[in-house]
């Protein structure tokens, strides 16, 4: 028997419509599987807004929690088999809703939201989610049951918002627990710190659960199931005609998803990587029985000969911002950038990237960090730093194909793009990875220029 861990996201829970057909999905797998789940489709974003009133504005959190209470009630009921089972599901669900009103109510009572606290009320959308899903698998016939991350030893680090789980304390937990002999339907998104309260993984992390799970149960593949054709050459909300990626290297998903390709959460392929465990992305949509990947993510099988352009694909992220570190002689001068990096690292103020010259260090930021980077270096400049200074509206395109760094011609092919639509590059990186290069550029830029290098794509690039 194979050992699969299959993620369905929100993209895949729209409609009643949608979360039947993914039960159709697990049971064309004809074995036990461990299926991981994402929130229905939006809550995430709606349990969000509701922590936004639940201060100020407690009668319109309450709005917006019976709009939730209603979506999953409907879902509920027309997912479980049988009156007993419609009975113990809606309960699960009453009882998990109001553990989050009273969350909610907790925030507006306090007047804030601890960061321990947000945690636990975002993973409410995973946590309605999964026994509707659970239960709606036994109405198939499967023998279906939820387990919760914090009963089979989804262990993190801890740092609330942005958590990363601990491999090593996690295996011998969840192997024990999810062992194959039934389907077991875990929420994604979260984990626990050591401590035992909810840590999230950031947006989107149910990838990185489902992967999580995959190397400590020591999965052969680990299945994600999306509303488009695998691994596209973009997004294709920016580009209608990207295309399908058959095969990409670890290496090369890793950097298309940390640069803003929003289909994969960007610590995904860690877990994976060095255990070998192949990702095959699926498109429910497209669903007819047969489980055939579109994009396979494995390790990289060597490229033969460095071609002229080797872009296969181009993901960005908006909404970035520089910090410029000016004076003469900073790119040479020992002690600059560690001072930078020194202060910002105590204010817990994450660096996306650097880029240095000898007149300037640009420090590239998140826009929320970035107000925050500049108050800080102000506080504090170092002798031989002239002026501290943001650039707003930034984002990032990156291009991304095994053999970039090595290939002659690749970032002049990707400047030109961006010359011939008339695009000012802000800031270009290329060589500090194998597989990737980035320009930064404005804002409202964003979509013509991922469009102009797009153009630089080449359909042998793809090849499996
Ligand atoms: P899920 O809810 O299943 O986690 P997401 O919405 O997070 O799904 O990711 C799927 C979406 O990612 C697609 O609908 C598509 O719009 C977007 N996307 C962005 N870049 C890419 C890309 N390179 N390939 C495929 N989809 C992409
Ligand atoms: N529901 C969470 C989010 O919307 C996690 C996920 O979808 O993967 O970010
Ligand atoms: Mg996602």
């Amino acid at each position: 028997m194979d050992k699969i861990v299959v993620k369905f996201g929100g993209s895949n829970l729209k409609t009643l419509a949608d979360i039947k057909r993914s039960a159709k999905v697990v049971k064309a797998y004809n074995q036990h599987i461990i299926v991981v789940v994402s929130a229905f489709y939006g809550i995430t974003n709606t349990i969000s807004e509701a922590i936004g009133e639940a201060i100020l504005f407690p009668e319109e959190a309450g709005k917006i929690m019976q709009r939730i209470r209603s979506i999953h009630f409907e879902t509920a009921d027309a997912c479980a088999a049988g009156a007993d089972e419609k009975k113990s599901l809606l309960e699960i669900i009453d009882v998990r809703l109001k553990e989050l009103e009273r969350l909610l109510k907790g925030i507006h009572y306090i007047g804030a939201v601890p960061d321990f606290t947000r945690d636990k009320i975002l993973s409410y959308g995973e946590r309605l989610a999964a026994p509707v899903v659970a239960a709606l698998l036994r109405s198939e016939g499967i023998a279906a049951r939820e387990m919760l991350p914090e009963n089979i030893g989804l262990i993190t680090d801890g740092k609330y918002g942005n958590a990363t789980a601990d491999l090593a304390a996690s295996a011998p937990l969840l192997k024990a627990s999810l062992t194959f002999q039934e389907t077991a339907v875990v929420p994604g998104f979260y984990g626990t710190a050591k401590d035992g309260r909810c840590a999230i993984f950031g947006r989107g992390g149910s990838d990185y659960t489902a992967a999580v799970i995959a190397r400590c149960t020591g999965a052969s593949s680990f299945d994600l199931w999306k509303d488009v054709d695998g691994f596209l050459s973009s997004d294709p909300r920016v580009v209608p005609e990207s295309k399908t990626i058959p095969f990409l290297s670890y290496a090369e998903a890793a950097e298309l998803a940390y640069f803003g390709a929003k289909v994969l959460h960007p610590r995904t392929v860690e877990p994976l990587e060095d255990a070998g465990i192949p990702i095959r992305v699926m498109n429910v949509e497209k669903f007819n029985g047969t489980i055939e990947p579109y994009t396979e993510v494995a390790q990289d099988r060597g490229i033969t000969e460095a071609k002229d352009a080797v872009i296969k694909s181009v993901a960005s992220s908006e909404d970035l911002g520089i910090l410029q570190i000016e004076g003469p002689g900073v790119g040479s001068r020992p002690g600059i950038l560690a001072w930078a990096a020194g202060r910002l690292d105590a204010a817990a103020v994450n660096i996306s990237s650097v880029i240095t010259a000898q007149t300037c260090i640009n420090l590239i930021f998140k826009k929320d960090d970035l107000a925050k980077a500049l108050a800080v270096l102000k506080a504090d400049v170092v002798g031989g730093v002239i002026a501290v200074e943001a650039v707003e509206d930034c984002s990032m395109i990156a291009a991304v194909g095994s053999g970039i760094r090595d290939s002659i011609g690749a970032g002049a092919s990707m400047l030109q793009a961006l010359a011939d639509e008339h695009i000012n590059v802000v800031l270009a990186q290329a060589g500090a990875s194998p597989v990737a290069m980035y320009v930064l550029v404005k804002n409202r830029d964003r979509e013509n220029a991922v469009r102009a290098i797009h153009s630089m794509t080449r359909e042998d690039s793809w090849e499996k």
